[in-house]
């Protein structure tokens, strides 16, 4: 058995409307997925997160260490590539064509072995998944920004959500305001999490940490730059709200950096960048050693979103209890076409609960002519997720 073809795609969308969040806008989606064919006619597929086209640009130089191989020998795949772009990149973006590549190729062993991703990785840990939904990013159309927020968080409410992810990091006050307006929207029942994506000082976290505790806040995520860690233990031993990151973060060998530090309550590896499947699961071997809990970073298509379910299905829970509580797992809410149509999948979405079924591989088929409808060529340098 070997793999015969290996095709990266890069695909966009103009959003209807367009967002920011601390550090940049987005006006539309772009994102480098990757199809693997096997010689006995199955399929998988991968997502990379990161600058679409230069991941599409990875994949292509990866490809020839790809080509050949036995699809089922995942591990052996990963090794290979990890070792021949090591001395280059031992993060960033050639990770995430690393990455892409390995969840691509878990999918494709799922579907010749007709077995889901969660039962290769080892089993299922609970029944269902808790997602949570990530949205109140701003727009430059709110005219009260906290009472578009409260109301967009209400609706996530209605939806059955049963914890809410609020951006922050546009200035300590004005996140003060627009928390407070959230949790009043909210109630006291569903949790609440707030992003800064790295925007704050450790001067500024602390007085947002501080200000903010009265609000149950479950956790408080990248407060600030992913280089300082000792600045992340300092700000987790000044407040009582988790601190979550590593989105940021590449390979086993950086969450080893993060939790030496005592950086961190929550690990984040986001799934398509950090390794792949493969490394992901033995970052979670690494995090659950410290007793520190993983709530993968997502955001992405539905292949993107499948494989951080699979994943969660298998996570061994921490704390080492023998029923698993409830873990979430992030939900990107906010406008995307090509994660709305991207994919089918039979994965329901339940009373604010995630269920996934057996089917093989990731669960998903992937539609041909969304694939083709916003399909772009690559040579422009312009183009980012
Ligand atoms: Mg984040």
């Amino acid at each position: 058995m070997k793999i015969v073809a290996i095709e990266p795609y890069v695909l966009s969308d103009t959003l209807d409307n367009s967002f920011y969040f601390s550090q940049w806008h987005y006006s539309s989606r772009t994102i480098c997925i990757v199809k693997i064919v096997s010689d006995t006619g199955h399929i998988g597929w991968g997502e990379g997160y990161g600058p679409a086209s230069i991941i599409h640009a990875g994949i292509q130089h990866l490809s020839q260490y790809v080509i050949g191989q036995n699809p089922l020998e995942t591990e052996t795949i990963w090794e290979t590539l990890y070792r021949r772009t090591m001395d280059f990149s031992r993060s960033g973006v050639l990770m995430s064509a690393i990455s892409a590549i390995d969840v691509a190729l878990w999918d494709l062993k799922g579907k010749i072995l007709d077995m889901p991703v969660y039962q290769l990785l080892g089993g299922p840990k609970r029944e269902y998944i808790t997602p949570y939904a990530t949205g109140l990013y701003f727009s430059d159309d709110m005219v009260d920004m906290g009472r578009a927020l409260a109301d967009e968080a209400a609706m996530y409410v209605d939806q059955g959500y049963r914890a809410i992810k609020m951006k922050v990091g546009i200035g300590v006050k004005r996140d003060i305001e627009n928390v407070k307006q959230v949790r009043a929207a909210i109630g006291d029942d569903v949790a609440l999490m707030i992003d800064a994506n790295h925007a704050y000082s450790l001067r500024e976290a602390k007085q947002l940490a501080r200000e903010v505790e009265q609000y149950n806040i479950s956790w408080f995520e990248e407060p600030i730059s992913p280089e300082y860690y000792d600045q992340y233990r300092e700000l987790r031993e000044s407040t009582t709200i988790p601190i979550a990151g590593g989105e940021c973060e590449y390979l086993r060998f950086g969450f080893q950096r993060l939790l030496q530090a005592q950086s961190i309550d929550i690990a984040q590896p986001d799934i398509c960048a950090t390794g792949g499947l493969t490394e992901a699961k033995r970052i979670s071997t690494l995090t659950s050693a410290r007793g520190v809990e993983i709530v993968p970073h997502t955001w992405g298509t539905g292949i993107a979103i499948a494989a951080a379910s699979h994943f969660v299905l298998n996570l061994d829970p921490v704390p080492g209890r023998l029923v698993a509580a409830d873990h979430l797992m992030e939900y990107d809410r906010t406008e995307n076409k090509l994660r709305d149509q991207l994919t089918q999948s039979d994965a329901r979405f339940e009373d604010g609960r995630l269920y996934i079924t057996d089917a093989p591989g990731l669960g998903i088929s992937v539609d041909a002519d969304c694939v083709e409808r916003h399909r772009i060529e690559v040579s422009s340098a312009t183009i980012i997720s």
